[in-house]
C-alpha cells in the first residue's frame, strides 16, 4: 500500500527564531523533507526571522547546512536541496523593537495561509503577538505556533494564555507539544476508535493498571542551567506524559474533530485525584566513576531538581475507578524508550496449568526509538508437546500490510506543521488543557518545595532510584523493562 501525500495549499510561514537550535535541527529539515514528498507547494515561502545580519544568502547557507547535518538526508533527496532553499527568505528583526518589522510587512502575502511559528523564548511571545497586530501583518485566518515550555506554573501559563488572546483567537493558537504527532500516538486513537474489539475492554473491569515511561539516556547536557530551574515535572510529566494519559483515558470524542477530542482531554485531567506525597518519587542521577552527576551537568552542586520522577496517578470517573496510571520519566537511564503499556487484568480462572494464567495481555505502543504497537497474548507452543501455552507478542503494527515507508513517514514535527498549514488543531494543546495540567501538577511541585525535598539518587543507566520500584512493588506490580 502507497501513503498518499496531499500536497497542502500555498504558504507563508514565518520562523522567528529561524536561526535557533530548535530550527535548524527540527523545523526546517523536518519542512525539507514534507518538500521532498510533495507536501509543500512550489509556491510556499518560510521566511527565517531573527536578529542576525546574516542576509538572504547568508540564511540559505545557513540552512543547507542544518539539513546536511541534522536532516540526515539521503541521496535522492539532496537532488531537492536547491529547489527547497531558492524558497527560503530572511528578515532580520528585532522582536523587542521597530527594525525588520516593515520588511516583513511587505514580504507576507495575505492571500495565502499566513503561519507565524513562535520558536523563541516565552518571554518574546507577547512582543511578537503585539507586533503582528500593531503592523498590521496578521490576518484573522493567520496561525501562530508556540512552544514548549508553555509556562512554569499555572500562573505564568495564564498569563501567557492572557497575552496570546489579546492578539490571536483561540482558534488561530497552536501550542505544539510534539509527542503528539508521532504516528502511533494517531494510531492508538485509531485502535480504540475505529476497532469495536478494544473499546469494551477499555475499562477498570478488565484493565488492571497502565504504565507511561519515557526514558532518555541523555543528561542535561549543554541545557543545565534551564533544566535545573525546570525539573522533570515540570519538563516532561506536565505536557508529554498527561498528554499521552488523556488519549488512552477518554472518552470517545463524539466526532473526531479538535474541539471534540480536546474537551475529552481536558475531562481527563480534570478528574485527576490529587497525588498523595506517598506515591510520587523524585530522583536525580549520581556520578559513577566515568560519567557525571546532575549537579555537575547542571552546574548547581546543591541542586534539588528532579531528573527523575514516577507517580501513581488515579482518574475519578466511572471509566478509571481503582485503576493505577504509573508514570515515570527520568534522564541518563539504560535506555532511549516511550512507551505505553496497557496491562490487562489476569484471568479470572484458568483451565490450563498453573503457570498460564500468570501471564496477562498487555497491549504496548512504542513511541520511540521504534514506532509501533505489540499486543500480548498466549497461544499454543507449536508442535506434539501437548497443550503448552506460551505467550508471544502479536504485532500490530502491520508492517507488512502498510508497506515500510519509514522514508516518507513524517517525524511529529513535519506532521505538526502540515496540520498547522491545513489548519487542524486536534494534536494541539488548547489553552484550558494547559492551565489544567498546570493545576494538577503545581501543589505536587509546590509541596516539594515546602519541604526542600531532596530527590533520591540513582545510578546512571539504571532504571531509577530505588524508590521508584517500590512504588509499584507495593502493589504487588512491577514496572516493565526500560530496554
Ligand atoms: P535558541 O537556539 O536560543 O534560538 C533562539 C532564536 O531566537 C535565535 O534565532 C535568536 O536569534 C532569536 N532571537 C532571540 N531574541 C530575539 C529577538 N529579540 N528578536 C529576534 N530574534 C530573537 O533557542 P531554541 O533552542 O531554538 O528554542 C526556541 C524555543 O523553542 C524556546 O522557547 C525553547 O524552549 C523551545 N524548544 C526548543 C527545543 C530544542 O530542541 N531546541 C525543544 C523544545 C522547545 P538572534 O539571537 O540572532 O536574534
Amino acid at each position: 500500500m502507497v501513503s498518499r501525500v496531499i500536497p497542502v495549499e500555498p504558504f507563508d510561514l514565518v520562523i522567528f527564531g529561524g536561526t535557533g537550535d530548535l530550527a535548524r535541527r527540527k523545523i526546517l529539515p523536518g519542512l525539507f523533507r514534507r518538500f521532498c514528498a510533495g507536501q509543500m507547494p512550489a509556491g510556499a515561502r518560510i521566511i527565517g526571522a531573527a536578529r542576525g545580519d546574516i542576509g538572504q544568502q547568508g540564511y540559505q547557507d545557513m540552512i543547507r547546512g542544518a539539513i546536511n547535518e541534522f536532516g540526515a538526508p539521503s541521496a535522492e533527496s539532496l537532488v531537492h536541496l536547491d529547489a527547497f532553499i531558492a524558497q527560503l527568505h530572511y528578515v532580520a528583526i528585532d522582536i523587542c523593537g521597530d527594525g525588520g518589522w516593515g520588511e516583513l510587512a511587505k514580504l507576507i502575502r495575505k492571500d495565502l495561509v499566513n503561519a507565524y511559528y513562535f520558536s523563541v523564548a516565552p518571554s518574546l511571545f507577547g512582543d511578537i503577538a503585539a507586533r503582528l497586530n500593531s503592523w498590521d501583518i496578521a490576518t484573522p485566518e493567520a496561525r501562530i505556533v508556540v512552544e514548549k515550555p508553555f509556562g512554569r506554573d499555572l500562573q505564568s501559563a495564564k498569563a501567557l494564555n492572557k497575552v496570546l488572546s489579546q492578539q490571536f483567537d483561540e482558534s488561530q493558537i497552536y501550542r505544539i507539544d510534539h509527542y503528539l504527532g508521532k504516528e502511533t500516538v494517531q494510531n492508538l486513537m485509531a485502535v480504540r476508535f475505529g476497532n469495536l474489539l478494544f473499546e469494551p475492554l477499555w475499562n477498570a473491569q478488565y484493565i488492571d493498571h497502565i504504565q507511561i515511561t519515557v526514558a532518555e539516556t541523555v543528561g542535561v547536557g549543554g541545557r543545565g542551567a534551564y533544566y535545573d530551574t525546570s525539573g522533570a515535572m515540570r519538563d516532561m510529566v506536565q505536557n508529554h506524559l498527561m498528554q499521552l494519559l488523556c488519549l488512552i483515558a477518554m472518552e470517545p470524542p463524539s466526532h473526531f474533530d479538535p474541539d471534540a477530542v480536546r474537551d475529552e482531554k481536558l475531562k481527563v485531567i480534570r478528574s485527576l485525584a490529587p497525588v498523595a506525597a506517598h506515591h510520587v518519587v523524585r530522583g536525580q542521577y549520581d556520578a559513577t566513576a566515568t560519567t557525571a552527576s546532575y549537579r555537575t551537568d547542571a552546574e548547581n552542586p546543591r541542586s534539588f531538581t528532579e531528573s527523575y520522577v514516577a507517580i501513581k496517578a488515579h482518574i475519578e470517573n466511572w471509566r478509571w475507578a481503582g485503576v493505577p496510571f504509573y508514570l515515570r520519566t527520568g534522564k541518563k537511564l539504560k535506555a532511549r524508550t516511550s512507551e505505553i503499556a496497557i496491562v490487562f487484568k489476569k484471568l479470572p480462572h484458568s483451565i490450563f496449568e498453573k503457570s498460564a494464567d500468570e501471564k496477562q495481555n498487555v497491549l504496548a505502543i512504542q513511541l520511540q526509538p521504534n514506532e509501533g504497537m505489540t499486543l500480548d497474548v498466549t497461544i499454543k507452543e507449536p508442535g506434539p508437546g501437548g497443550m503448552r501455552l506460551v505467550h508471544v507478542p502479536l504485532d500490530m503494527t502491520f508492517a507488512d500490510a502498510l508497506g515500510d515507508h519509514s522514508e516518507d513517514t513524517p517525524d511529529a514535527y513535519e506532521r505538526l506543521i502540515m496540520d498547522v498549514i491545513r489548519g487542524d488543531q486536534t494534536l494541539f494543546m488548547r489553552g484550558d488543557e494547559v492551565e489544567a495540567a498546570w493545576k494538577w501538577t503545581d501543589p505536587i511541585i509546590e509541596a516539594w518545595e515546602a519541604r526542600n525535598d531532596v530527590p533520591k539518587l540513582y545510578d546512571v543507566g539504571s532504571a531509577g532510584p530505588e524508590d521508584a520500584m517500590a512504588l509499584i512493588h507495593r502493589d504487588g506490580r512491577r514496572w516493565r523493562e526500560v530496554k
